[in-house]
């Protein structure tokens, strides 16, 4: 009770759940946070803008604590206990993946720095993971990060699919080997990178 109330702020009708479920919903809908506006998103709650300053400083708070609650979704201290670290970093690109699948995920990580508990969990697991990592802890983390980030970035942007477009038109005449590059394969990408790292199979995989 006592937290419940806790949480009430002057107005006693709103809370601070309540304001980020509504910046959620929009962010889902519109796929990006440009033109979700602070108005707006009081609007959904169904209180002026200035009520909703009780609550975050700024509508930039609003979209961070979403970004870390979007990286919660990737539960990664599941993966410390896992037998295999190779096949650890799989699950985790793959839970990434799904991640990223959820509207205005990447509208969100590129928008600020996330400094929450949940973005600190997933770095601290990277670091357990890449312990005997034949680079620094803190050079495999960056690496791995920059990597997902840049193939998720590419992706949505188009960089990717637009050249694949222009090839099926015959207008890469002059780049032979970009006209017949074969289709992203991400799960060989991270294979090559953590093999490069030094983190082999130890679950009987080759
Ligand atoms: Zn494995």
């Amino acid at each position: 009770m006592a937290d419940h109330q806790a949480k009430r702020g002057p107005r006693g009708d709103i809370n601070q759940d309540m304001i980020l479920r509504a910046g959620d919903r929009l962010l889902r809908n519109r796929g990006s946070l440009e033109g979700v506006s602070l108005r707006a998103i009081a609007t959904e709650v169904g209180v002026a803008t200035n009520a909703l300053y009780t609550y975050f400083p700024s509508l930039a708070r609003i979209w961070h604590d979403l970004g870390d609650e979007r990286l919660g979704m990737l539960h990664p201290e599941e993966l410390l206990s896992s037998t295999c670290r190779h096949c650890a970093f799989l699950s985790l690109a793959q839970r990434a993946q799904e991640m990223m699948t959820v509207p205005g995920t990447l509208s969100l990580l590129r928008h600020q720095p996330i400094l929450g508990t949940h973005s600190f969990r997933l770095s601290e697991t990277i670091l357990a993971l890449t312990a005997d990592a034949c680079v620094n802890p803190r050079d495999a983390h960056d690496l791995l990060l920059a990597w997902f980030y840049g193939s998720m970035s590419l992706l949505e942007e188009g960089w990717t699919s637009a050249t694949d477009e222009i090839r099926s038109h015959n207008e890469l005449a002059d780049f032979p080997l970009v006209a017949a590059r074969s289709e992203p394969d991400l799960a060989a990408q991270l294979d090559a990178i953590l093999r490069g790292i030094g983190i082999m199979h130890t679950c009987g995989v080759r």
